[in-house]
């Protein structure tokens, strides 16, 4: 596709460097401008609507028009558009809303540090670990495990723990105190015979040989997304998280539950640690807790850790870590008011029932002789794509069928995410039946268009 120069895209392909984008394959297509939205549409520079079945990056839980957040961001910005927290200031809306998250989150977590993103978060994780078992004199407990296809976020300290191999590549990436095992993923790399259960007992087994094998007195943490995201929305087995935690537990390694995506209703519970029944001592928050209309993260955690890290400002020298905007007024005042909202128009409820809903309708798919496995929980799920179903072989080249689909999708005015060979589905948690099941009509129809071009290759 030609653009001219001065036209929005012309102008995009010579000036921009896009995140997590073939550059030169830009280069040929330039962008698909958004110029505006509204409930859980958006729509390009032409006019042409989609539904934002992803919300964004997983993230607009409100949809693309919500008023009171740009109200709760014009009110804090004339009251006080800016402060810092370093030093021991303070201002009323991060006060308020790491009050409210520690009353809301799961009991054993007392303490909020807020970054701009989920990537800064787990960037800072990992300090604030280091930090405390440098504290409570266990300089040597460092290391830290994640899985394969887990996302964590891109920096080189983030960018490690991830697990995707296109995050890695090129960076010379991961650092060296991150481990990775197995993602858990029974459909795709359970046993003949095997059991959900006794799968997880395979991986929980897995866990503890790298920590034996490491040294327990080596590794700090294991961190995971309760329900995998940007690795393809991978829901966990039954059994695996507490086996998992048992683990943790017996070698004194602590749990971080990442829920970026997860958090504030994905999964159609408040956080995925009630849907999975895990107890974390450090728990990641992020894109939904402001509907990405800010940027925040925080990172909510045990008083134990507090106490170490504490006690470690006079030992060690003052915590010295945080961000120039490191929990700034405006994004917080808009988180404030975002999880107003949730709890207000009890939207995790609503993600449970639509989610229902859409799962059911992808659920049609199964039989589809393209289509491997569809899987979800809450309002997130995902279908996978294979060339032979009692293979489970992917296509050459990986992510053929997914990018089909993806590229119809958007034909048909729906905007979705691929993960390897999946088509990854987590739309706003405001969305109706109704919009559920448009989604699903456009799918529909790019299923029937991809398919037909696929078969006909
Ligand atoms: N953790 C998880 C689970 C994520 O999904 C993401 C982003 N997709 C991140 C961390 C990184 O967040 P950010 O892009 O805001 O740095």
């Amino acid at each position: 596709m030609t653009h001219l120069p001065n036209s929005l895209q012309g102008r995009d392909i010579t000036y921009l460097l896009h995140p997590v984008t073939n550059a030169r394959a830009h280069e040929r297509t330039g962008p698909l401008v958004i110029t505006r939205g509204e409930g859980v549409h958006v729509f390009d520079d032409s006019g042409k609507d989609y539904i934002e079945g992803l919300a964004g990056l997983w993230s607009v839980a409100l949809g693309f028009s919500e008023k009171r957040l740009v109200e709760a961001a014009i009110r804090q910005l004339h009251q006080l558009p800016y402060m810092h927290l370093f030093a021991s200031k303070g201002h009323e809306p991060s006060i308020l809303l790491a009050e409210k998250l520690v009353q809301m989150t799961p009991k054993g977590l007392d303490r909020v540090h807020f970054t701009n993103s989920g990537s800064e978060a787990n960037d800072t994780v990992i300090k604030m670990v280091w930090f405390y078992n440098n504290a409570i004199g266990r300089p040597e407990k460092k290391k830290f495990i994640g899985r394969i296809k887990g996302y964590h976020g891109i920096t080189i300290a983030a960018g490690s723990l991830t697990g995707i191999p296109a995050n890695h590549k090129g960076f010379d990436l991961p650092l060296d105190f991150a481990r990775h095992v197995s993602t858990p993923h029974y459909w795709r790399f359970g046993h003949e015979g095997e059991t959900e259960d006794q799968y997880s007992d395979r991986l929980a087994a897995e866990l503890e040989e790298m920590i034996l094998t490491e040294g327990p007195d080596t590794v700090a943490a294991f961190i995971g997304e309760p329900l995998m995201g940007a690795g393809g929305v991978i829901v966990p087995p039954r059994g695996y998280w507490p086996k998992i935690q048992a683990v943790c537990r017996k070698y004194d390694v602590l749990i971080v539950a990442d829920e970026v995506i997860n958090g504030f209703g994905r999964t159609g519970k408040m956080f995925a640690c009630e849907t999975y029944g895990i107890e974390p001592d450090i728990l990641v928050l992020s894109k939904q807790i402001t509907s990405s209309y800010q940027p925040l993260a925080a990172v909510v955690f045990s008083d134990a850790i507090y106490q170490g890290i504490a006690d470690g400002s006079e030992t060690l020298g003052t915590f010295g870590h945080g961000y120039t905007t490191s929990g700034h007024p405006v994004a917080t005042a808009v988180g404030l008011e975002c999880i107003s909202i949730i709890e207000e128009r009890d939207l995790v409820s609503n993600a449970a029932r639509m989610g229902r809903i859409l799962r059911e309708g992808l659920a049609r798919y199964k039989d589809h002789p393209m289509v491997g496995e569809v899987r979800g929980e809450g309002l997130i799920a995902a279908v996978e794509f294979v060339s032979d179903k009692a293979t489970k072989a992917g296509f050459q080249p990986v992510g053929l069928a997914a990018q089909a689909v993806m590229a119809a999708c958007q034909h048909h005015g729906l905007i979705l995410r691929v993960s390897g060979e999946a088509v990854c589905f987590c739309p706003p948690l405001i969305i109706t039946e109704d919009e559920i099941r448009e989604l699903l009509h456009r799918f529909d129809l790019a299923m029937t268009d991809a398919f037909a071009q696929i078969a006909a290759v």
